[in-house]
Order: C-alpha cells, then structure tokens, then sequence
C-alpha cells in the first residue's frame, strides 16, 4: 500500500489522507512512483472546494508531480526513468501527484529535463511552467530586453516568482506589483527593479494611462488586468494566465485599437508536447537555481490541506514543494 491524499464530495469536500493499493489506482501505461509534488494555486481550488474544479469523487489531487518510473507498458519509458508531468486535468478529471503512486498515460509524460533534479522540477511546477510560456509567449510578440519595464502582477505567488526572476536573467527591467509591500526584499531578491503596490492598478484608470510598460505577465485577472492594459505601451502585449484576484475583465477596447497592444492568453493544461519540451529547456537555462531554492519551501502530506486554504487567500509566497517520502 501507499499514500495517498483523497478528496471526497460534499458539502464542504472532505481530504483525508488514505492508504491506497496499487489496484486502486485509474488505468494508465506508466505507474510512476512519484518523489515531489507541488502546491498551485488551482489545487487550492480542488482541495478546498473553492472552485468546481474536480469532475468525479473520490480524487487523489495534485496538478503536477515528478517520479520514478516503476512499470510501463510504453515503448517510450522504462523502468527507472525519471519523469515529470504538469497538466492534461490531472488532479481534476484523473488522479493526480498527491499521492506515493501514480498511474498515467505516456504521452502525458516527459522526460526529467537535463539539468534539474525531480526537486527542482517541482519547484518550477505547473506554476513555473506557466511562468516560462508567458515569457515565450511575449517574445513569440516581439518583446526583447530594450530597457524598457516589463511589468509582472501577483509577483509573490507561485507563477509571479518565478516569472520575475526569468524575466530578469534574461535582461528585462521588470517591476513587481504585488499586495504585500513587505515582501519587498524577496521581489529584489528575485531581480525586480521596481515594486508597484497592487493599488495602483486597482484604482479607477482612464481609458489610456501613460505608456509605461513594454509588455506584462498577468497572474491576477479581473480589476488588476483592467489595470495594466491602459498602461502598455505602443505595440506591447499582456500575457494572461490567472485569475486569482477574478475572472470578470471590465476594460474598454482603447489600448487594442488606438496603442495595437495585444491581449495573449496563455493555457499550460493542453499546451501540446513540442512546446512543453521547449519550455522546460528554457526553464532549465533561463531560472537562477539558486533564486528558484530561495523561492521554495518544501513540506509533507499532511501539510496540504491546510496550505491549500492558505494559497487561495493569497498567503502562500512562492512555491511549495510536495516530499511524498517526507
Ligand atoms: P499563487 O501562488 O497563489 O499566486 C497568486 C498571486 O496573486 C498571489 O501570490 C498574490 O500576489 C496575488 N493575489 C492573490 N489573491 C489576490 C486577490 N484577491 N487580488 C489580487 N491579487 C491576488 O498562485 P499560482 O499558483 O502562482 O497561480 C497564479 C494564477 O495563475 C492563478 O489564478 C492560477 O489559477 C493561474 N494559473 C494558470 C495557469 C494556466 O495554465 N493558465 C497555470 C498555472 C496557474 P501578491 O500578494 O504578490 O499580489
């Protein structure tokens, strides 16, 4: 038998941590014994209730995980491989990385980039991947380092880390807007030049604000995205990923037809197989290892629940490390 954290329905959900057996587990061509899993902001979602984000109970959660693979019957991977997978609704439609074991469909893996441990592969996470598409998504735009800001928003959480310490590797002036002014000195830490205070952007805008910004990472959503499209400068572009400040977006079409900024948005869950492996390449080049060890905190099991409320009220900084073996 193994461990396993399940979630099951009702009013609210109900997480206990179990002990599974291995003919427990969903159908799938590679049984994974899995060493790392990580905390996103969607398995706070899951976990907690909080969003309708789990589609059949009972679920093992978890968004993402990285492992040791034990049987497969792909030609693709064999026993001893190490592997890592983000996304494909794993941790919401099929059993996910909170978990000693998990069994899964080959095409949903790949390979342990080069250069990374399966703990620094979940210290990046689905969270860091995210991160890593929207910088390859804007330079997919035109955005190269010209001295110019790049703005990032929600820049203390997960996706915001490290999407301020690649952009800054990579040359980039970029400011962090973040809700918590005291986490000052870990945005500098990471490479951020500037902090804007979250504020700033919430306040009522005018349609065209000062063109301030090159390009922007969105992690927020909702009254904060409102906020940076007036502040984009000509020919820019916003990536937008999140929506943990909400999902409604009231804006007015002005930076689209009078600046041509671009609005971009950016899925890691479906993100097809070639560009996958291309972005943990530039995960493995582009992040500082030691801003990312900076960025982690690494916790057990059973730390999960309570994390897991902790994250979608915004008190998580950084990134959260799963140990399954802890
Ligand atoms: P996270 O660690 O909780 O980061 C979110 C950050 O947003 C927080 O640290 C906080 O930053 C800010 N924030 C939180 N609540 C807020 C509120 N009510 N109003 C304004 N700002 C708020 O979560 P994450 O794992 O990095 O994920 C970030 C977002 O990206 C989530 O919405 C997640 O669902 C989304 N996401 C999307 C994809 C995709 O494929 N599109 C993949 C991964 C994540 P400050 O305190 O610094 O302001």
């Amino acid at each position: 038998t193994f461990k396993a954290l399940v979630v099951e329905s009702g009013d609210p959900y109900t997480t206990r941590l179990r002990e599974l057996s291995l003919d427990e587990l969903p159908p799938g061509e590679v049984l994974v014994k899995v060493a790392y899993s990580s905390l996103n902001y969607k398995d706070g979602l899951a976990i907690t209730g909080a969003g309708k984000v789990i589609r059949s109970f009972p679920l093992v959660p978890g968004v993402d995980f990285a492992g040791v693979v034990v049987e497969s019957a792909s030609p693709d991977y064999r026993p001893g491989d190490e592997v890592v997978l983000t996304g494909w609704g794993v941790g919401e439609r099929h059993w996910g990385g909170l978990s000693q074991m998990a069994r899964v469909k080959a095409e949903w893996l790949v390979p342990k980039p080069q250069g990374l441990s399966l703990h620094q592969t979940m210290g990046i996470g689905t969270a860091g991947f995210t991160a890593m598409l929207c910088v390859m998504t804007l330079e997919e735009h035109g955005l190269r380092p010209d001295g110019r800001e790049v703005l990032v928003t929600g820049a203390t959480g997960g996706v915001g880390s490290i999407a301020v310490a690649v952009l800054a590797r990579l040359g980039y002036r970029v400011v962090a807007s973040t809700g918590r002014l005291q986490e000052r000195p870990y945005l500098e830490s990471l490479g951020a030049t500037e902090i804007l205070e979250r504020s700033v952007l919430t306040a009522p805008a005018r349609p065209l604000e000062s063109e301030r910004f090159a390009a922007a990472v969105d992690t927020v959503g909702g009254a904060v995205l409102a906020g940076v499209l007036p502040r984009i400068a000509y020919g820019g572009s916003v990536a937008a990923c999140g929506n943990a400040g909400g999902a409604r977006l009231e804006t007015t079409v002005f930076p689209f037809i009078l600046r041509g900024v671009s609005l971009l948005g950016v899925d890691s869950v479906m993100c097809p197989r070639e560009r996958r492996l291309r972005a943990w390449e530039r995960l493995a080049h582009d992040l500082p290892l030691n801003l990312l060890e900076a960025s982690v905190r690494t916790v057990d099991l059973a730390a999960v629940p309570e994390l897991a409320q902790q994250i979608l009220a915004g008190q998580v900084r950084g990134r959260v490390v799963v140990d399954l073996n802890a």
